[in-house]
């Protein structure tokens, strides 16, 4: 305990780059601990389409620090990926998400639920990525088409050539990949179109403001004809009104996901509520 306030001191009182590398390595160290004892946990959000049915969910990491509480993923996921310890976390989350997924198409009334992890660049990255996704989907003896594969731009733009080797082999197995935060990154229409796409995610900074923004109404508009003209679903994400719901739906998008229709929840919780939407 004194440890730790003695930590977080020095956190407050050195001024500068010391201080943010000093925090860096303590965090780096805390979330190596981490992983050993099994301090993270998975979050499930709902994915609905427009008539309010459940057709999957996306798998949010949050660690339980046993000082801190629960801290989210924005707080960490960098670290873990400049020190490398994304590697493991992400496969963690790969195995337990195909866990789940074979847990479901055990069940008839859940068996068509698909659901999407997130990429981090680095795993991506990694020369073993695709065996590492066949192998796990070998592990838990699932039908690779309830896996969908979040990527942002940025990681896809790092090798265009290789991203779409990447995907076109994991594509043939049935697994697809959706596009995530669309819209915030620098996607040409040029590149955008080699690649193997299922689904652009339309990113929640546009959603946000979609009722009183004309601006971003445009923005949104433009994605959703761009998925319309490559074939590619599209999908919204941070949806917390009606209004922002029906103005996407009005514009072609059907399917959503935000806290209008869930929050990220813990699996026990997850499952009792699709129990009683699902029939
Ligand atoms: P993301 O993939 O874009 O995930 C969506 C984020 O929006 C989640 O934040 C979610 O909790 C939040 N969200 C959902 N609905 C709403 C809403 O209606 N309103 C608002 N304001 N927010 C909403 P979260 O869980 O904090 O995750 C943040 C980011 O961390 C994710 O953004 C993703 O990039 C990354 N992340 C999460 N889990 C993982 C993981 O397992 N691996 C990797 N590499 N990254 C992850
Ligand atoms: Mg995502
Ligand atoms: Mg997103
Ligand atoms: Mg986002």
């Amino acid at each position: 305990k004194a440890k730790q306030s003695g930590r977080n001191q020095a956190c407050v009182y050195e001024p500068g780059m010391q201080t943010e590398i000093a925090t860096q390595v303590m965090l780096e160290t805390e979330l190596r601990e981490a992983i050993a004892l099994q301090q993270f946990r998975l979050h499930y959000q709902v994915q609905v389409d427009h008539t309010g049915r459940p057709f999957g969910a996306e798998v949010l990491l949050r660690w339980h620090h046993p000082q801190r509480g629960l801290i989210s993923p924005l707080q960490f996921i960098a670290v873990a990926e400049s020190s490398g310890l994304i590697i493991d976390i992400g496969m963690w989350v790969l195995d337990q998400a195909c866990a789940q997924i074979a847990v479901w198409q055990g069940a008839l009334k859940t068996r068509e639920l698909s659901l999407s992890v997130n990429i981090s660049a680095r795993q991506f990255s990694q020369t073993n990525f695709v065996s590492m996704i066949k192998s796990c989907i070998q592990r838990h003896q699932i039908n690779p088409n309830a896996l969908r594969l979040e990527l942002t731009e940025s990681v896809l733009l790092e090798n265009v050539d290789d991203a779409v080797r990447i995907m076109a082999e994991l594509s043939q197995l049935g697994i697809q990949f959706s596009l995530d935060d669309f819209g915030t990154g620098y996607s040409s229409l040029q590149y955008l179109k080699k690649l193997p796409l299922y689904q652009l995610k339309i990113d929640r900074s546009f959603v946000h403001d979609l009722v009183t923004d004309s601006h971003d109404r445009t923005i949104v508009r433009t994605i959703i004809a761009m998925a319309q003209s490559m074939y590619l679903s599209v999908i919204a994400e941070g949806v917390e009104t009606q209004a922002q719901m029906e103005l996407l739906l009005n514009n072609g998008c059907r399917r959503y996901q935000g806290f209008l229709f869930g929050q990220p929840m813990p699996i026990e919780q997850f499952n009792d509520c699709l129990q009683q939407v699902l029939v």
